[in-house]
């Protein structure tokens, strides 16, 4: 039986394409292993959301060429093989194949061919009709977490990002199908499920299947109480697009113990100026306003965000209103990056003027701002009790276990393995700067 390396970079939804990848590829008589060395075939899933994490694909095939004896069968798949198709023959020696965003469900189709003898095999094709969304229980990331795609592609076109490019237009899922595999998750022992897209407040089915018994203004604040309704014990969503997030996704986590407490909303600048320059839809006011609608929840909503640096045009000013709207949000946590110029998107004809050194001063300003809130705002966790799904023993110490919070806290607390797979109320007894530590209540 061939073995099969599987390497994944970047976002939820790459990590979600892998769990089906490896899903087909043990389906269709391949081993799925976790040792690259005696790996037959080793494919990498790849990002182009920053340069940083493009070039890294280019140094791994490098080592994989350079290390071992006998080369492996070596495939590309994820964003850059979408973007770049063919021409990554040109740029990586050695490479076998590539495989599309949405041509994921061939990949055994296309390590046969090369199997076969067939050099340069490429497919960027279309998603089957059929597709098959769901992940064998051996392949998920995690026994107790399951990654649930809702949403597919994205259709806002912020002008740095390559996303629109890479993944194609936005395709909600029915939302009976959704639904279906949330059983099946939760038949097979998964705690938690996260509702995973680009955008998943944007969702917009063609048809109405599945959502007719739940009301709420929005398709997405209807799915959130269909999925809540299939009594799986919790429930967490991500990414939501601030000018898509109304208030009936508030009202559908007020009513449903089960949608967890934590929104993960990315506001990208704290100037107008800036935001209109990037298009994303929204002003600061109109996020300030969906951040208080939140506070006002009766649950106590954890929320994180993403922000970007060093746009194009960005003054001490327009930095300066960041700061100010990272004070304002009480951020429990935040990505922060440098704006990365990426070829293709309406960004990258803006004159990329606010110097390498600055972008990293003004990274390292907006972190001790994050950092100094966030100290502040996570003090409210002491000495309370929160609900953590005990993952996994901690790498650090094997004393102790390690989970999730209901808020999305990474909690460590000691306990016996027994305690794994289960939620447990712990009560917390230390801040860490990120995670908190407490003991089983
Ligand atoms: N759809 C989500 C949204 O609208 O916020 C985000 C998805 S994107 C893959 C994840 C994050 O990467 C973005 O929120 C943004 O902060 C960051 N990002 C995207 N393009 C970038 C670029 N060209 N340079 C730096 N950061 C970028
Ligand atoms: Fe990229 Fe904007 Fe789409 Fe998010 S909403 S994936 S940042 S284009």
């Amino acid at each position: 039986m061939k073995k099969v390396y599987l390497e994944t970079f970047g976002c939820q939804m790459n990590v979600s394409d892998s769990e089906r990848v490896a899903t087909s590829l043990a389906a269709g008589g391949f081993e799925v292993t976790p040792d690259e060395d005696s790996a037959d075939i080793v494919l990498i899933n790849t990002c182009s959301v920053r340069e940083k994490a493009e070039h890294k694909l280019y140094t791994r095939v490098g080592r994989i060429r350079n290390f071992r004896s006998v080369k492996p069968v070596i495939g590309v798949m994820g964003c850059v093989a979408q973007l770049e198709g063919e021409t990554l023959f040109n740029k990586i020696e050695g490479l076998d194949f590539v495989i599309g965003t949405k041509a994921v469900g061939r990949v055994t189709n296309a390590i046969e061919k090369v199997l076969d003898g067939e050099s340069y095999v490429t497919d960027l094709g279309e998603r089957e009709q059929d597709y098959d969304w769901s992940v064998a229980d051996a392949q998920r990331h995690s026994r107790y977490v399951g990654f649930v795609p809702i949403i597919e592609g994205c259709n806002k076109f912020c002008t740095y990002c390559i996303v629109p490019f890479s993944r194609g237009r936005e395709v909600s899922l029915p939302a009976s199908k959704i639904v279906r595999n949330v059983l099946e998750l939760r038949r097979q022992g998964v705690k938690e499920i996260h509702l995973i897209g680009q955008n998943v407040n944007s969702y917009r089915p063609t048809t109405d299947s599945g959502l007719e018994l739940f009301r709420g203004a929005t398709p997405f604040s209807r799915l959130l109480r269909a999925v809540a309704a299939t009594g799986i014990e919790r429930i967490k969503f991500n990414t939501s697009f601030p000018r898509d997030f109304h208030a009936d996704i508030v009202d559908a986590i007020n009513e449903h113990e089960n949608l967890c407490n934590w929104v993960h909303l990315p506001v990208q600048s704290g100037s107008d100026r800036v935001l209109k320059l990037m298009k994303r839809g929204h002003t600061i006011d109109s996020y300030f306003k969906k951040i208080d609608k939140l506070k006002d929840s009766n649950r106590d909503v954890a929320l994180t965000t993403d922000i970007i640096v060093g746009f194009p045009g960005e003054t001490d000013a327009d930095f300066e209103a960041t700061k100010r709207a990272v004070e304002y949000c009480g951020f429990d946590s935040a990505y922060i990056f440098k704006y990365s110029p990426r070829p293709g998107t309406p960004a990258f004809q803006m004159k990329d003027d606010v110097s390498i050194g600055e972008k990293k001063l003004r990274f390292i300003e907006l972190e001790q701002v994050q950092k100094r809130t966030q100290r502040v705002r996570l003090q409210r966790y002491l000495g309370k009790k929160v609900q953590v799904l005990a993952e996994k023993t901690s790498s650090r110490d094997p004393n102790d276990i390690t989970g999730h919070s209901t808020c999305h806290k990474l909690v460590n607390f000691q306990g016996s393995q027994a305690l794994i797979g289960n939620l447990i109320d712990v009560r917390i007894r230390e801040i860490k700067a990120n995670s908190l530590f407490g003991e089983v209540c």
